[in-house]
């Protein structure tokens, strides 16, 4: 029992409550694909792709044409040999966030078959964590209502998008303090400063008192000199996510002291090497969070139970579920306000 007898690839879509604006783009919704595996036992795995363009490079319609492939490659085999079907997917370097999908379903299905939630077989290291909310790219006035918003709603850590205008980002980051003072920040640049900018960017808010927990990708995702000069010329933890596809681009960055961080997300990685990346990260005594890009809850749950598994992350940007209108929540996790959780 717990071969896999059949696979269903299913298109998703999914609209934003409101735009979400980064740096060079706006976006309304979201097209996934969501992936059912059916085990000769009866038993049943949910895995989702959220491809992302920009980041990665995909196309939702050229995945989706890959389900023959994937339908002939893993049909038959074991989900209890996990490992073989996650070195099989280790090939897709064109489509991650669809060996995500494929690698979450997989666990997911052995789970269902052996009783065993899947943050237990990835080593039940936690039951709780706590995610981020976050302000995207808007209007000052806006900015500041969503950052009121969020923090009322509960969550105490802030994630910032910036990295289109220096002075509004810095004034927004300045207003944002003033009315969520005791909130923690995350502030993602999304590769919109220049290594200068960056730096006068953070040197300005530390004299303005405010702490930065972590810096994310400043600059361009291929400019690693770019990001160590950063890191080590402003006084915030820096990290890594559009420059962090791979175990083979976190071993670059750490041998590069460009990062203090790195931010995974499955859907750049999979399952396979974001397991890689953890090791190697504490390895190198840095830190790790861990975000996503447009999941529904689905998605979200192969996170919330990679990081409850792993226990290896500082801060959760894990918040896509809760901006899209998806009408049934299907995570295997519970949610309350900022905490996700799950009952042992
Ligand atoms: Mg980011």
């Amino acid at each position: 029992m717990g071969k896999i007898v059949d696979v269903k690839f299913t298109l998703k879509e999914y609209r934003y409550d409101k735009p979400f604006h980064i740096v060079g783009s706006i976006s309304s919704g979201t097209t996934n694909i969501e992936i059912e595996l059916i085990l000769d036992s009866g038993a049943r795995g949910y895995g989702e792709a959220s491809p992302s363009f920009r980041v990665n490079g995909e196309k939702v319609e050229v995945l989706f044409e890959m389900r023959n492939f994937v339908r002939e490659t893993i049909m038959g085999m074991d989900v209890r040999n996990y490992r073989r079907i996650f070195d099989l997917t280790d090939k897709m370097f064109a489509t991650p966030s669809l060996k995500a999908a494929i690698q979450c379903a997989v666990l997911d299905a052995f789970s269902e078959e052996i009783g065993v939630p899947v943050y237990q077989i990835l080593g039940g290291a936690k039951n709780t964590i706590e995610t981020d909310k976050t302000v995207s790219i808007d209007t000052l006035e806006n900015r500041i209502k969503e950052a009121t918003d969020i923090f009322k709603d509960g969550f105490r850590v802030i994630k910032v998008k910036v990295g289109e205008n220096l002075s509004e980002d810095i004034e927004a980051m300045e207003e944002i303090y003033k009315v969520t003072k005791g909130a923690k920040y995350i502030v993602d640049a999304n590769m919109g400063y220049t290594p200068k900018q960056a730096v006068e960017f953070a040197k300005k808010i530390y004299r303005k008192g405010i702490d930065i927990s972590v810096f994310e990708q400043p600059v361009l995702a291929t400019d690693i000199s770019g990001l160590k000069f950063v890191r080590f010329n402003s006084p915030f933890p820096v990290a890594a996510d559009e420059s962090a596809h791979t175990k083979y681009d976190v071993l670059r960055l750490i041998r590069e002291e460009a990062v203090d961080y790195v931010n995974i997300k499955l859907m750049k990685s999979g399952i396979s090497d974001a397991l890689a990346i953890v090791e190697m990260v504490k390895t190198a005594n840095l830190h790790l969070m861990l975000g996503c890009m447009a999941e529904s809850s689905i998605g979200v749950n192969q996170s919330v139970h990679f990081s409850l598994g792993t226990g290896a992350f500082d801060f959760h940007d894990l918040d896509s579920h809760l901006m899209l209108n998806e009408e049934t929540f299907r995570g295997k996790f519970k949610q309350k306000g900022p905490k996700m959780f799950v009952e042992e």
